[in-house]
């Protein structure tokens, strides 16, 4: 049986899912994650929604039509719920929305990514994606819309992360890049984010102490491992967060 991984309080299905959530909080993206969809979906879609990129997102280890299908299924029936929304615009409201799907459904440019091939390889990287194009990742907007591939990137000015066309940073809602292009899927914060989460694990049985922050560790929890210790992943986390700032403070001197 698979009893999942937690990570920041959230059960997910298998221990990918939990990576990308450690990868999502390295680089700065807010997320909620979803096993069950709601009823107007097709069963069994589990995905992440990340509000603030107009984005749903899911992975999978590798290719799968089946998954791909379940994927296309999702984008139809999210289809037919921003028509059903654009048709409802007139009417007066009678409840606020409060399904982050619902909600998703009534923004324009609200995007369903479908992702196979895992957290990426960061050895193995350019600023185009990944070397070989053995990772797809599907965009699958509304109404039909397919693009291959997307990838995350990372707008260097600002540090504004999200999936654009091959990596363009330029795309980037932020609005700092120039052109069209500015390929930066091999920023650095993003390929050491990838590399740190291929290092984390469940764990395979309780500890009394995490040694960062002294709570325990469940079993099944995200750790970060080293030698001889077992860290959370969230507390990983914030470590690599406060050397990033103390790094960047440092350089400013
Ligand atoms: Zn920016
Ligand atoms: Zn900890």
């Amino acid at each position: 049986m698979n009893i999942g991984t937690t990570y920041g309080g959230v059960a997910f299905r298998d221990v990918l899912h939990a990576r990308w959530a450690f990868v999502f909080d390295m680089v700065g993206i807010d997320w909620s994650y979803a096993i069950v969809a709601p009823s107007w979906l097709a069963p069994g879609v589990p995905t992440f929604h990340m509000p603030t990129r107009h984005l749903y997102f899911r992975s999978e280890p590798g290719y799968d039509s089946r998954a791909i299908r379940a994927w296309k299924a999702f984008a139809d029936a999210f289809d037919a719920q921003c028509e059903a929304n654009a048709d409802a615009e007139d009417e007066p409201e009678d409840e606020p929305l409060i399904d982050p799907y619902l909600s998703m459904a009534d923004h324009p440019d609200s995007r369903l990514l479908i992702c196979l091939g895992g957290i990426p390889d960061p050895t193995n990287f350019d600023q185009y994606g990944p070397v070989g194009g053995e990772d797809q990742w599907l965009l699958l907007s509304p109404n039909g819309g397919q693009d291959c591939p997307y990838y995350w990137t990372r707008c260097d000015t600002c540090g504004f992360v999200d999936a654009e066309f091959t990596g363009r940073a330029a795309r980037l809602d932020c609005g700092h890049g120039e052109g069209d292009k500015d390929y930066n899927a091999a920023s650095p914060v993003l390929l050491a984010a990838y590399a740190m989460a291929r290092r984390t694990l469940p764990a395979k049985w309780g500890r009394k102490k995490c040694p960062s922050c002294t709570l325990p560790v469940a079993p099944n929890e995200l750790i970060a491992p080293d030698e001889r210790t077992w860290q959370h992943a969230r507390c990983a986390f914030a470590a690599e967060a406060a050397r990033r700032i103390a790094d960047s403070a440092s350089a400013h001197l």
